[in-house]
């Protein structure tokens, strides 16, 4: 037996090499900016700025990330990581990075103007496409792997349709650079301040769960041209942190209600338990400083690993869920821990 697992342990970790080498010619491979028709090489830069956000919550220039640790397969893990390397992407020039987003790098943040929260979403937007654009290319560079060490079929798979969100991901990004262009506000754009949490977090979410999708195509008999997609970012703002939350103008209907929740200025606890549900549930992009992690992670950091993967798991059709949990709730660490996920 013990002869078996050292052979399993190799052939893991010869898996898990091959893979990180592909991730990191993957990131290397994206050297140009994403600005619509813009050749220039991009520059390292970050989701978030880190003068006045980033540098506003970490300590010694640290934060703290949680992704996929391809050495413990299907894990997750937490890690710090450094300012440098913590929400960065490689989207842009140095121009486009400059003078696309001067006017929320610079001075005070009017957070009631439509362009300013316009331009959080569009951060969003494009570190989606880069995050995918690096998922595509790592799956297309080891399907050329000529050992079988991995489901090329599953590979394939997972290229095809990373490529497919990046064709949507880039219409919405043209649409709000349209808006910028034109004032032509094609997107419902509500923000608050809440009380200040050492988080950041710039992610977006499909709002239909996958019982609901099952269901239209069914009764459609074809597949669903577009999901309803719901961008949120929470950052730290001088005293308070900024929640903005965006969506298009044509989801309206669907979404406003559901949306509203977040806004209620009498029942600001709603908003609290709907934020940490959504971190913890449905976006990936987030980090968190050392106060947090220190009071609301760690020593529980396998009840996070566990949701995220109730929350992938093919099983769970709804991904929409709620329960009673609070980040601003002392009691929060207990009932995250008390929760039960059931299918
Ligand atoms: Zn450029």
């Amino acid at each position: 037996m013990r002869h078996l697992k050292l052979i399993m342990d190799s052939h893991f970790i010869n898996k898990a090499r091959q893979y990180i080498k592909c991730k990191n010619s993957s990131r290397k491979r994206i050297k140009e900016c994403f600005y619509p028709g813009c050749l220039n090489e991009s520059i390292n830069s970050h989701v978030l700025q880190r003068k006045g956000i980033l540098d506003q919550i970490s300590t010694d220039s640290h934060l703290w990330t949680f992704e996929k640790d391809v050495f413990y397969e299907n894990e997750f893990a937490f890690k710090r990581t450094g300012l440098k390397k913590a929400f960065a992407f490689n989207c842009f020039c140095n121009t486009h990075d400059t003078e696309l987003f001067k006017e929320i790098e610079n001075g005070d943040i009017d957070f009631t103007s439509y362009r300013t929260n316009l331009l959080f979403t569009l951060r969003t937007v494009y570190d989606e496409i880069y995050k995918k654009m690096v998922y595509a290319n790592t799956r297309d560079c080891l399907l050329k792997n000529e050992t079988n060490l991995f489901d090329k079929d599953k590979l394939k798979k997972e290229s095809e349709n990373a490529k497919l969100a990046i064709d949507d991901l880039k219409i919405l990004a043209g649409k709000i650079l349209y808006d910028l262009d034109n004032d032509s506000q094609q997107f419902v754009i509500q923000n608050r301040a809440i009380p200040q949490i050492g988080l950041c977090v710039s992610s977006f979410f499909t709002y239909e769960t996958s019982a609901e999708i099952e269901l239209m195509e069914k009764e459609r008999g074809r597949e669903l041209e577009r999901y309803t997609e719901l961008f949120i970012t929470i950052f730290p703002y001088k005293k308070d942190s900024q929640l903005i939350m965006a969506y298009e103008k044509i989801d309206e209907k669907k979404v406003e209600n559901y949306v509203n929740e977040f806004f209620l200025n009498d029942h600001p606890q709603i908003c609290y338990q709907k934020i940490t549900n959504l971190i913890i549930f449905n976006c990936q992009n987030k980090v968190f400083n050392d106060q947090f992690f220190n009071e609301k992670i760690k020593g529980i950091e396998y009840k996070y690993i566990e949701a995220t993967q109730f929350m992938l798991n093919e099983q769970n059709k709804n991904e929409r869920t709620f329960y009673n949990i609070n980040f601003y709730n002392n009691t929060f660490k207990d009932d995250f821990v008390n929760l039960n996920f059931e299918f």
